[in-house]
């Protein structure tokens, strides 16, 4: 950026002056003028010999930098001055020495002189090549005027509008120019460059509870975690308010963005000190890669911020990647939220029960109380699905309370053993007048509070913890337990547990599905949340144990308590009631008798490319190492093939078993998940190289790998026999 120093007054005169200087020959009311131009500080003056070093510079230059004049006269005249730096906020120019070389002008040439205290000062140069009669070149003759005060205000001031002045970070002016510089550039090279946009999970709370300077200094605090994190791998910026942004040049492998968004989100959720007390926020994460995700600034920038929304959605503190599907997620939710609030009103939410179960003797010890909404044209909607959306403005509580009190009746009909579990919203938690509520349900139910149990999750611990803990002890006097669930997910720190706040806590299940699996650490990890509970006198819950193998451990490592579908699914209260009528309170276990490798059942088309030809076929469930399809014939085991997930997945696969019309594939390299639950794979095929094949540059689409050409050549017999598809539901 080009500074605007202005010319004044003072400047003309000094031309002038210099222009006298220049051809003046010694008369005496010359040299008069001179020096009291000098001695007002309106100009100083100087000169070089033919071999370019200073042979002359004014009294007044010499008493300004404090020099006695016999350590300058003599010197190179570029040693003298100094060609400035090249930060933010200083004008571009030419560098001395080149003009010096080139015996050209200098034209308002900036430069640094270090006085005699080793302090910089800024001079402003004007000056010209001196030739004698025969043209021989005898030197510069020149002024100077000290702009020191004008220029380090004026570079400042361009700082400023470069930096965020909170926490030193790029500002959203400097990353956007950033972007667009750095894209243009990597399209010509092309080079890869990932985006990460931030966004604080309920920094507002501390800066509601704490005050705002509290919140400056804890975003001061992010933006040192942030860096520490990133460090010279890319570029850190806050954007304003709690939003930050990563610039990662020349990455496109998502495994590794992964990690890294994975490393942010831990490291930012970790608490924080300020003014000695603690706080607590967290953060989500939103990727997109150009140039798969947009080839254009503001279309990366987009979609970035899709993902971030998405991220935001799923449950806060996570990561979430890009991709095309997501650009109409925000209206579906929007959707969602108007046929859900008609449900609300129509009484359509029910509640389920599933057991919590003793793996020594499979009695039921606790329901915990699940949401179900069976939606005429959608059919069922899970509550992971629902409740977010419902976090997002006050039907939460509206739901909240209504479950509270439905549970509080239906348990009231159980043995009075019997506990019933019941899920709190953070939202609904930290809102004064949770603890009424809760009271309100148990008198109007009539059910003893110590056979309620309220399941929170580490989200509620945010803000000001001091007013979480006297949220914690007014339910505590209730008599009500408490119990921490999905815990070792997203916020996890140990802190939380020593308060003795809870009565409980539940493992979460993405430690628990697969634990068997060899050279896990998940059992080791059971094993220490179990031996810590027992330490702090908590009770233990293994979550989602769906396979035997599964049970045996947990039982072995210690879990009080076994929640899952190895005893049973959630059921409904006309089920609870029956099987206690019956005269039991025992669920036996019942499953595959090993884990399997996590797979999503999906019903979808995809594409499959074996030698010159594209078939379609049906994907019908997909994990990370393989997936299954459907929908071609004849397919012998050992054929390689390449599976086209859309997107620019594609992925290198051999047939590792078949039946007639259905083949199970294995990938040569993993998938890995993409942080909302599904799998994909790391790397994509480049729009690039798409592009030297003579499509269009641009993001990558929805659809299948443009293959058309392909499909339409028919250079070849297919080898294999494409079956007639149909895809359920489409
Ligand atoms: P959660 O509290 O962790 O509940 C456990 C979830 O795991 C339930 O999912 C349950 O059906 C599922 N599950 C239990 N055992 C197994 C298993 O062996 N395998 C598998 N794959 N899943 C198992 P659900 O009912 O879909 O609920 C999801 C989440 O929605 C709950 O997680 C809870 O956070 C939230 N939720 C449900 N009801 C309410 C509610 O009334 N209020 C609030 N605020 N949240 C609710
Ligand atoms: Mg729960
Ligand atoms: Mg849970």
């Amino acid at each position: 950026m080009r500074l605007g120093f202005r010319k004044n007054q003072r400047e003309s005169n000094n031309a002038a002056a210099e222009q006298r200087a220049a051809e003046t020959s010694g008369a005496t009311d010359r040299s008069v003028v001179l020096g009291e131009v000098e001695e007002l500080g309106i100009g100083m003056f100087w000169a070089t010999d033919a071999e370019g070093n200073l042979s002359f510079l004014s009294q007044r230059a010499l008493a300004d930098l404090g020099s006695g004049g016999d350590e300058l006269i003599g010197k190179p005249l570029i040693r003298v001055f100094n060609d400035i730096e090249e930060e933010v906020g200083a004008p571009t120019q030419r560098s001395l020495a080149f003009k010096l070389k080139a015996r050209s002008k200098l034209d308002e040439q900036i430069v640094a002189v270090e006085d005699a205290r080793g302090s910089t000062r800024w001079w402003r140069l004007n000056g010209r090549p001196l030739l004698d009669a025969e043209g021989n070149f005898r030197g510069y003759r020149g002024s100077a005027v000290d702009i020191s005060a004008q220029y380090a205000y004026e570079t400042q001031v361009a700082r400023q509008s470069q930096v965020d002045e909170l926490t030193g970070l790029a500002n959203r002016r400097k990353l956007n120019e950033r972007l667009s510089a750095m894209l243009a550039a990597f399209r010509v090279s092309q080079r890869s460059c990932a985006l990460m946009m931030l966004d604080l999970d309920r920094f507002k709370q501390v800066n509601d509870t704490m005050g705002h300077p509290a919140g400056d200094e804890l975003l001061k605090q992010v933006a040192t975690r942030l860096q520490s994190i990133v460090k010279d791998h890319g570029e850190v910026g806050r954007l304003g308010g709690d939003e930050f942004q990563v610039l990662l040049p020349d990455m496109d492998d998502r495994g590794t963005l992964g990690e890294l968004a994975n490393r942010i989100v831990q490291s930012i959720s970790q608490p924080y000190q300020i003014n000695g007390r603690r706080a607590i926020i967290g953060t989500s994460v939103g990727i997109a890669i150009a140039p798969y995700d947009g080839v254009e600034a503001d279309e990366l920038t987009r979609a970035a911020d899709m993902a971030l929304y998405s991220a935001k959605e799923t449950r806060g503190g996570t990561f979430c990647f890009f991709t095309s599907e997501l650009r109409d997620a925000a209206s579906k939710t929007a959707m969602l939220g108007d046929r859900l609030r008609d449900a609300v009103d129509n009484g359509d939410l029910k509640l389920a029960y599933q057991p919590l179960v003793d793996p020594l003797t499979n009695e039921v010890k606790c329901f915990e109380a699940l949401l179900r909404w069976h939606d005429e044209e959608a059919g069922d909607i899970s509550p992971a699905q629902f409740i977010p959306v419902a976090e997002n403005d006050d039907l939460i509580i509206r739901i909240g309370e209504a479950a509270l009190r439905q549970a509080c009746v239906d348990a009231l009909a159980w043995p009075d053993t019997i506990r019933v579990a019941v899920n709190v919203s953070a939202k609904q938690f930290i809102r004064p007048g949770y603890r009424k509520a809760v009271a309100a349900a148990l008198a109007a139910s009539g059910l003893p509070p110590q056979r309620l149990e309220l399941e929170i999750t580490e989200s509620v611990f945010v803000g000001d913890l001091e007013t979480v803990d006297a949220i914690f002890r007014d339910l505590k006097k209730l008599g009500v337990r408490l119990a921490l669930d999905d815990f070792g997910t997203g916020y996890s720190s140990l802190g939380y547990l020593k308060h003795g706040h809870f009565n409980k806590i539940k493992i979460d299940q993405s430690f628990v599905r697969g634990c068997t699996e060899n050279g896990d650490i998940n059992p080791a990890i059971i094993a220490a949340i179990v031996a810590l509970a027992k330490a702090l006198g908590m009770e233990t819950v293994a979550e989602g144990v769906e396979a035997m193998d599964e049970l045996a451990l947990v039982k072995e490592r210690g879990a009080d308590l076994v929640q899952g579908y190895i005893f049973s699914r959630p059921i409904t209260q006309e089920q609870v009631l029956a099987q206690f009528a019956e005269g039991s309170g025992v669920f036996r276990p019942s499953g595959p008798p090993r884990h399997r490798a996590e797979r999503i059942t999906i019903f979808r088309k995809v594409g499959l490319i074996h030698e010159d030809h594209y078939y379609d076929v049906i994907l019908r469930n997909l994990s990370k190492t393989g997936a299954r399809i459907t929908g071609l014939a004849g397919v012998p085991v050992g054929t390689e093939v390449v599976l086209d997930l859309g997107h620019g997945q594609l992925v290198v696969s051999k047939v590792a078993n078949a039946t007639e019309n259905s083949q199970g594939l294995k990938f040569e390299t993993p998938l890995i998940a993409d942080g909302s639950g599904g799998f994909m794979t790391r790397h994509r095929i480049s729009p690039y190289s798409l592009a030297e094949a003579g499509i269009p540059l641009a993001a990558l689409g929805a659809g299948a790998f443009p293959l058309a050409k392909w499909r339409d050549a028919n250079k070849t017999v297919p080898k294999f026999v494409q079956l007639e598809l149909s895809v359920p539901g489409t």
